[in-house]
C-alpha cells in the first residue's frame, strides 16, 4: 500500500477482474489503484441495478454474495474493496476530495440514471472521468444504421453486429494490483442485502455461484456440454437446455465479449451461432435503452398509451403467485419465485398471459420480474416485456397471443416441466397436464385433482380472455 494519489477504479455492473478495460486502464496509469463499489438506493441510481431504481431483492441478495466474491478476488491480488452507501455521484467526488484523485475509470453504464450521474461526476470532477465499456460488445453508438440513425428492428441490427467481426480481444485477469491506502469502507454485512425473515433464498442459495469463478466455470460446462444441444433443447423449458449466464451477464462476473470469445474457440455450427444471436438480444435490447431512456415505463408506440388496461389486484396476485389455474403460468411464476430465474419461453408465456388474457399493465408484470428475477436487468427486461407486449421496438405483433394451453403441449410435451413446478397435478398425464379443466372427471379423480380445491380453476375463460384483448387492440389500432 503507497499514500501516493490513487487511480480510482469504480465498480458497477461489472464485477470481475478479468477483461476490465476500465481496471487495466486505472492499472496502466501507474499509480495505485482504489476499487471501490458504490450502493446507491435513492434516485441518483444504483449501477447494479441498472440505473435509477433500487434493486430488487433478488438482486440484493445475488450483489452480495458477488461483491464478497470480487472482495476476495482483490485481496488476492493485494488490495481492498472500498464500499459506500450513498448517492453515486456525491459519494465517488468525496473519494476524489479525500483521497487527491483526479482520474476516475469506470465502465459506461446504457441505463439513464447511471448517465445522468456520470455526466454530474464528469462537471465536477476536478479531473476525468474515463467511461470505458465493459458491459457490452460494441458501444451503442458504434452499431448504427447506413443512414447513421438507431436500429429499431433486430435482425438488421444483429447483422450489423456481425458485420463489425466479433468484440475486441479480452483482457487477462491481473495476478496483482497496486493497491491504494485503503480509506474507510462500509461493511458488506452491514448493508443487509441478505433477506431477514422469512429467508425465501433457499432456491437461490442450492442453484446459483455468484461471483466471477461461479460464471466462468458455468461458462465452460455449458460451452462443454450444452452448446452441441442448443439449437434443439432451448426452447424445451424441462430440459436445462440454455446457459442460465445470464445474471453472470448482467453483474458483469463475465463480459459478454469473453462469452463471444470462448463460444468462438468451440467448433462452429448453428447452435453457436444461436448462442452469439442471443447474446446480441442482449446487445439490442441495451442499445435500445441507450436511445430510447424512456423503455422501462413508457410504450415505444404511443398509441399504447391508450389502451384500457384493467385494474384487477385478485388477478395480479395469483399471478405473482402461480396461482392461476392455467399450469404453464403457475409451472414459471413458481420457478421464477424458487430460482429467480426462469425459461426464456417461459417468461414469454407468463408475459403474454398477463397482458393479453387478463389485459394487466406491462408494467406490472415488469415490476415484479424486476423484484424476483437474479437477472433482472433495466434494459432487456423492458425491452422484452414491451416487445411481448406488442408496443416496442421490433416487436411481436399484439394479435400474436400465445395460447397457454398450445404453447404448453408444444414445448413441454410430456408435462415435466409443470410436472415438477406444479406437484398437485403431477399425477396427470400429458394430455391433460396443459388443460385440466377439460380432463374427464375420472382422470382427474385418479389423479387426486379437485379442480377449485386441490388446483384453482383458470381465473380467465382463455378464449374469452383473448376476444376480450383483441377488442381493446382494435380500439387503439383504429384510434392510431
Ligand atoms: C418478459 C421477459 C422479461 C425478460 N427479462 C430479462 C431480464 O430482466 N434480464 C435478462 O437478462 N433477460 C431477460 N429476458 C430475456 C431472456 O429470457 C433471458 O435472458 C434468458 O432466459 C436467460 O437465460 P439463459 O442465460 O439461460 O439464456 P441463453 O439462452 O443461454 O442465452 C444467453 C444469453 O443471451 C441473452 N439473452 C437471451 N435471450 C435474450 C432476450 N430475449 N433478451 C435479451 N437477452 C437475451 C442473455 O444474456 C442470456 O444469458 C426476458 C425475457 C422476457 C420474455
Amino acid at each position: 500500500m503507497t499514500s501516493e494519489t490513487p487511480a480510482i477504479l469504480w465498480f458497477r455492473d461489472d464485477l470481475r477482474l478479468s477483461d476490465h478495460s476500465a481496471l487495466h486502464a486505472a492499472m496502466e496509469t501507474g499509480r495505485p489503484v482504489l476499487p471501490v463499489f458504490v450502493l446507491d438506493d435513492g434516485s441518483g441510481g444504483s449501477q447494479a441495478s441498472g440505473g435509477f431504481r433500487a434493486s430488487g431483492g433478488a438482486s440484493r441478495w445475488w450483489l452480495h454474495h458477488s461483491l464478497a466474491a470480487l472482495r476476495q478476488s482483490l485481496a488476492s491480488c493485494g488490495t481492498r474493496l472500498i464500499l459506500r452507501r450513498g448517492d453515486s455521484a456525491g459519494t465517488i467526488l468525496d473519494i476524489a476530495r479525500q483521497t487527491g484523485a483526479t482520474d476516475v475509470f469506470t465502465g459506461g453504464l446504457v441505463a439513464p440514471g447511471a448517465r445522468q450521474v456520470d455526466r454530474a461526476v464528469a462537471a465536477a470532477l476536478d479531473g476525468t472521468l474515463h467511461r470505458m465499456r465493459t458491459t457490452t460488445l460494441f458501444h451503442p453508438d458504434s452499431v448504427r444504421t447506413k443512414a447513421g440513425g438507431a436500429y429499431s428492428v433486430y435482425t438488421p441490427f444483429a447483422n450489423a453486429c456481425l458485420a463489425l467481426g466479433g468484440p475486441k480481444p479480452t483482457l487477462p485477469a491481473p495476478k496483482s494490483i497496486r493497491g491504494a491506502e485503503p480509506i474507510e469502507s462500509d461493511r458488506l454485512e452491514d448493508w443487509n442485502l441478505l433477506p431477514a425473515k422469512p429467508d425465501w433464498a433457499s432456491g437461490l442459495r442450492d442453484t446459483w455461484t455468484p461471483g466471477e469463478a461461479g460464471a466462468m466455470e458455468r461458462a465452460e460446462a455449458f460451452l462443454d456440454h450444452g452448446l452441441a444441444g442448443y439449437a434443439a433443447a432451448r426452447d424445451r423449458p424441462a430440459n436445462d437446455g440454455t446457459s442460465m449466464l445470464s445474471p453472470h451477464l448482467h453483474f458483469g462476473e463475465i463480459s459478454a465479449s469473453q462469452l463471444w470469445h470462448m463460444a468462438h474457440r468451440r467448433q462452429a455450427g448453428p447452435a453457436r451461432d444461436m448462442f452469439i444471436r442471443e447474446l446480441l438480444w442482449r446487445e439490442f435490447c441495451a442499445n435500445l435503452l441507450w436511445h430510447h431512456p424512456e423503455l422501462p415505463d413508457t410504450p415505444l408506440k404511443p398509441e399504447f398509451g391508450k389502451m384500457p388496461w384493467r385494474d384487477d389486484k385478485p388477478g395480479l396476485k395469483a399471478w405473482q403467485q402461480g396461482q392461476t389455474g392455467v399450469p404453464i403460468v403457475d409451472a414459471g411464476m413458481r420457478q421464477l419465485w424458487h430460482l429467480g430465474w426462469m425459461h426464456n419461453r417461459v417468461r414469454m408465456i407468463v408475459a403474454s398471459f398477463l397482458i393479453k388474457h387478463l389485459m394487466i399493465r406491462w408494467q406490472d408484470g415488469e415490476a415484479w420480474f424486476w423484484d424476483t428475477l437474479v437477472d433482472a436487468d433495466l434494459a432487456s427486461n423492458a425491452g422484452n416485456w414491451q416487445w411481448v407486449a406488442g408496443c416496442g421496438a421490433d416487436a411481436a405483433p399484439y394479435f400474436r397471443i400465445f395460447n397457454p394451453v398450445l404453447q404448453g403441449r408444444k414445448f413441454d410435451s410430456d408435462g415435466d416441466y409443470v410436472r415438477h413446478w406444479v406437484p398437485e397435478l403431477s399425477r396427470l398425464d400429458p394430455r391433460h397436464i396443459h388443460a385440466p379443466w377439460d380432463a374427464p372427471a375420472d382422470v382427474l379423480n385418479r389423479a387426486g385433482v379437485v379442480l377449485g380445491k386441490t388446483y384453482p380453476k383458470p381465473i380467465v375463460d382463455l378464449a374469452a380472455g383473448r376476444a376480450r384483448a383483441l377488442a381493446a387492440y382494435a380500439v387503439i389500432r383504429d384510434r392510431a
